[in-house]
Formats: C-alpha cells, structure tokens, sequence
C-alpha cells in the first residue's frame, strides 16, 4: 500500500483518477502528457507551444503531477516553461553544442565520464519522467536506443573496479530512480561490491516531477547502501510541495544525505528573492542547497541562459543575509569538458600591502592584516 500524502490535490484535468491513482507513481508514469494535443487538455497552450509540440525533437513528457503544478492560462509561468516546449528551442547558436561539457569524449567505458580525479559519472537510464527543456543531455536523454546495454554497464563497472583513485560516484542519467527498484538496487550492490568507492551519489530529479516515486520500499533499499548522497535538482518555490516534502522526508529519514542543484533560468528563477525562498523551504526539509549551475551551452537553451551577474547577484544576495548553509556554489561548467568553476560576488575591495580592505553583505568596510 502506498501511502497518500495528505492533501492530495487532483486538478480538475484529472478528475478521473483516484487519490490512490494520483499518488501512485506508476499511475503518473503511465499517465504522462506526450504530445500538445495531451497537454491541450490540462492548459491553455500558445500558437508557439502548439507549433513547438509538433517541431522541437527533444522529447516531451510531463507528468500529470507536475503538469497539476502549471498555470494553464500563463506561458511565463516557471513550472510551464520548464516543461513545455517552445519554438525558441530551434534556435541554435554558434557557440551551442550538442555535448556542451564533451561528456562523450571523457567516456573511459560507455556510460561512464571520468573527468576528476577522483570521482566518475555514471549514466544508469536516459528517460525521465518529464524532460526539461533546458536539459544539458538532450543529445541522449529520453532517447530509447541510447539507454546503456547492461553489457556496456559491466565494462563501466570494470573500469571502476580496475581505477582504485575513484572514491565516489555519481549514478546520473536521464534519472536513475527511472529504473525499477530491482535493476537500481543491482547496479547499487554492483557498485558496493567495489570497496575503494567511498561514497555513491544519486542525481535524481523525481522528488521534483513526480515525487511519489520515493516510495517506502524505494527508501528501504536504498539504505542498504549507505553512505548515499542524493542530489535533487529544484529551480523554483512552485515545486516545494506536501509531495516533494514527503520524498524527501523519506530519502532524510533512510539517512541519505540531500543536496540540491538549480540550474539558474531567465525568467524562471534569475532572482534573489525566488532563490532565497526555495532554499530556505529545502533546509527546512533536510536539503542542502549545493550548486547553483550557470546553464550550460547546450543547443536551443540561448532562452534560458542569464547573464553571468544574475548568478552573482543571487549569491550577493543570500550571503550573510540569510543562513549559510543556504548559500550554494554558483558554478559554471566549463565548455569543452573544463570541468567545473565557482564564481562568487567580490568582498576583498582593496590591497595595501599586508591591509586588505573587505566589504561586508551590508556594505561596509573592514581591514585585515594578513600575515
Ligand atoms: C559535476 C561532475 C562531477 C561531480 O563534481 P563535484 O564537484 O564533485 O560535485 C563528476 N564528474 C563529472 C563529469 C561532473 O560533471
Ligand atoms: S531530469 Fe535531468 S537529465 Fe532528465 S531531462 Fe531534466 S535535466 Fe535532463
């Protein structure tokens, strides 16, 4: 039996189904919005959505649970434009590449990236159970033929086992949780097998699209294989919901450690205050703001890209203003495979020999001798 976090709210568009149904994971699954004639039913689409539905090829999938979070008459609304396509997705500019961080060329075995020393990247499943439009794996994600062979998932976890220098890994995709409990807690005991990896880490975006996949028996397996990290991505209060509460509840309570990452947004969440209030709604549910990601230079994305400043202001304006553990790294991932840089708001303003001279989050200044 699945428990139904309380209140359940079925919109209206789903009226159909029954409050079992509607926090059943598979239901949602099942259920998903596929096509612009699907999401017609549940919003009141643009000419450019409509348009988008038919043209963009990145797949499209929305999850009646998410799509119940849309605002069926506003296409600006932040939840919709992660979700839904738009035609300024077929725009590609020059700097755009199809594999924006050269993932595929740092793969030692296929599926697996290992860019840092040590730690590798794991690809586990391409499907989600909805496709962000500003994914940076579009190249692979949601395409059936490109899902790893679990002949190729054996030469990754030989590469593993063979490299003693990896100390953790991180188990991404597409989104690992859409394995079934059985093949994850394979792959899971595969990877424990391999006693020089410390730590496993789990990107996953289900707590945000479709948060009734974290199931109790999902949690109870997953904490035989501690010490696991699970990195969720949130990009906007609209998704901090009593469901997404409830998963992480449940990933919290199996003793998971949660960290976030939010992909910074052009008009979804390129301000402070939007930041501020989902990081203070994820500490409240046991979940660490990690990295705030400048959006990479995948193809399509120009739409959502900000201005490196948007991300330095959000940091400017959360530092010392409210809880530091509510402060994430602003990182860009460099293009070409660079790997990842943080960049953070200036406060050393000024050098006289062993004096600098700092500003502080209120703007005053202070000197420290350096030694
Ligand atoms: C982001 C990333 C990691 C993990 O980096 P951390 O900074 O340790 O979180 C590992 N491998 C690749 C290829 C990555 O892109
Ligand atoms: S959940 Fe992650 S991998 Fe899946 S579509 Fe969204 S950004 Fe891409």
């Amino acid at each position: 039996m699945i428990p139904t976090p309380d209140p359940v709210r079925i919109p209206a568009a789903f009226a159909d189904a029954t409050p079992a149904e509607w926090s059943d994971w598979r239901w949602q699954q099942r259920h998903r919005l596929r096509t612009g004639a699907d999401l017609a039913k549940v919003l009141r689409l643009t000419p450019d959505e409509r348009d988008a539905c038919e043209r963009v090829p990145f797949a499209l999938a929305v999850t009646p649970y998410y799509a119940s979070l849309m605002d069926p008459d506003d296409p600006s609304c932040p939840i919709r434009r992660q979700a839904v396509p738009t035609t300024a997705e077929l725009v590609v500019r020059p700097e755009e590449r199809e594999d924006p961080l050269a993932e595929e060329s740092h793969m030692p075995a296929p599926g697996l990236t290992h860019r840092y020393p040590d730690r590798a990247l794991l690809y586990a499943s391409h499907n989600c159970p909805v496709y962000c439009r500003h994914c940076n794996r579009k190249r692979k994600v949601g395409d059936p033929t490109s899902a790893p062979h679990p002949r190729e998932l054996d030469a990754a976890l030989a590469y593993l086992a063979a490299h003693r220098e990896v100390r953790d890994v991180l188990v991404s995709g597409g989104d690992p949780l859409s394995l079934s409990d059985e093949r994850l807690e394979s792959l899971l005991a595969a990877l424990r097998a391999i006693p020089h990896l410390e730590i496993l880490r789990l990107a996953t975006r289900n707590p945000v699209t479709l948060p009734q996949r974290v199931t109790p028996e999902l949690v109870a397996m997953l904490r035989r294989y501690h010490p696991l990290y699970v990195n969720t991505h949130f990009n906007h209060p609209k998704e901090c919901t009593a469901e997404a509460a409830l998963a992480l509840e449940r990933l919290a309570d199996a003793g998971c450690v949660l960290g976030n990452q939010t992909v910074l947004l052009a008009g979804v969440n390129d301000d402070p205050e939007v930041i501020k209030r989902l990081n203070l709604w994820l500490l409240k549910h046991r979940c660490r703001p990690y990295y705030l990601f400048q959006a990479d230079l995948a193809e399509g994305i120009a739409h959502f890209r900000t201005p490196v400043d948007a991300g330095l202001r959000i940091i400017e304006g959360l530092r010392g203003h409210t809880s530091g553990l509510a402060v994430p790294h602003y990182v860009v991932d460099l293009p070409g495979g660079g790997g990842k840089v943080s960049l953070g708001p200036d406060y050393l303003v000024g050098r006289d020999g062993k004096t600098l001279t700092f500003r502080n989050y209120a703007g005053e200044r202070f000197d420290y001798e350096e030694g």
